[in-house]
């Protein structure tokens, strides 16, 4: 089981909410859109993280013209920030990593993963077999900067995860102890994938990924925002994913959620990594 977990940034972008949702009670203004992911502690496994957003050099994995232009127009990022770094802020090392979890590898969510080439990662099938039989200039079209991970195949463990949620709602047991479960959550990418983590006080904890962007989506049944629809793989999908995040919270109200890109959650770890 797991004993702690941790919600981190690697930065984030000012964006207008109209970009993150939609609907009525949606405020208006700007807001910190922030680039997150997860590190956590298992009892026999050591450090595992979900997704390895911005190493050293933050959004320049995109390539250095491009990610200039994003790191001085659109996106706040401090090396601090990066992943290596920010193992440190938790007290944990990165030697210490064996596993990562990959929700998917759009490039926000991969900038990291030549710092810990030396740890396992878990990806759908899927969603590898999408994000690396493209050309370089395709990928980037479809948010993937395929330069984090060409180098990593051999470090690559493939899921063969039932891709409707509504036909496999327990997912895969990953270690086999059922403290980690991967649940296939279609839709912004074909590939895209949740983890389930059962704590060893009884806490559930989902992280959705990219499923939603701010998860007033799941809880208040807000719309999808501009953002969303434009970087879907195919829109019908996610609403479908959607709609069974939605009814999940409503069966399950005590289970935790945390997404990548949530605005409250991001805003408590603006100042550093928060214990769950
Ligand atoms: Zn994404």
């Amino acid at each position: 089981m797991f004993e702690s977990i941790w919600l981190y940034h690697c930065g984030y972008a000012n964006v207008p909410m109209s970009a993150v949702l939609s609907g009525d009670g949606v405020p208006r203004g700007f807001v910190k859109l922030p680039f997150m992911a997860l590190a956590a502690y298992h009892e026999d496994h050591g450090v595992v993280l979900v997704d390895a957003p911005y190493g050293h050099d933050g959004p320049k994995n995109v390539g250095s013209l491009l990610g200039t232009l994003l790191g001085s127009l659109l996106i706040k990022f401090e090396p601090s920030w990066s992943v290596i770094p920010r193992l440190e802020q938790m007290n944990l090392r990165a030697s210490q990593v064996d596993h990562v979890f990959m929700t998917h590898m759009h490039y926000d969510h991969t900038g990291g993963m030549k710092e810990l080439g030396h740890a396992t990662f878990h990806v759908s099938r899927e969603e590898w077999n999408d994000a690396t039989t493209i050309g370089p200039l395709d990928g980037l079209m479809k948010g993937y900067a395929i330069s984090d991970y060409r180098a990593l195949h051999a470090k690559m463990n493939t899921l063969d995860c039932d891709d409707d949620y509504q036909r496999n709602r327990e997912g895969h047991d990953i270690f086999g102890d059922g403290s980690v479960h991967a649940i296939s959550l279609p839709g912004h990418t074909r590939g895209h994938m949740g983890y389930r983590f059962n704590m060893k006080d009884g806490r559930t904890i989902f992280h959705v990924g990219d499923a939603v962007y701010d998860l007033r989506q799941i809880t208040a049944r807000h719309g999808m925002g501009s953002m969303g629809k434009n970087v879907s793989h195919n829109i019908s999908q996610a609403m479908f994913t959607i709609s069974e995040l939605q009814r999940y919270h409503e069966e399950n109200p005590e289970v935790i959620l945390t997404s990548a890109h949530d605005i409250a959650l991001g805003e408590r770890c603006l100042r550093g990594p928060i214990k769950l």
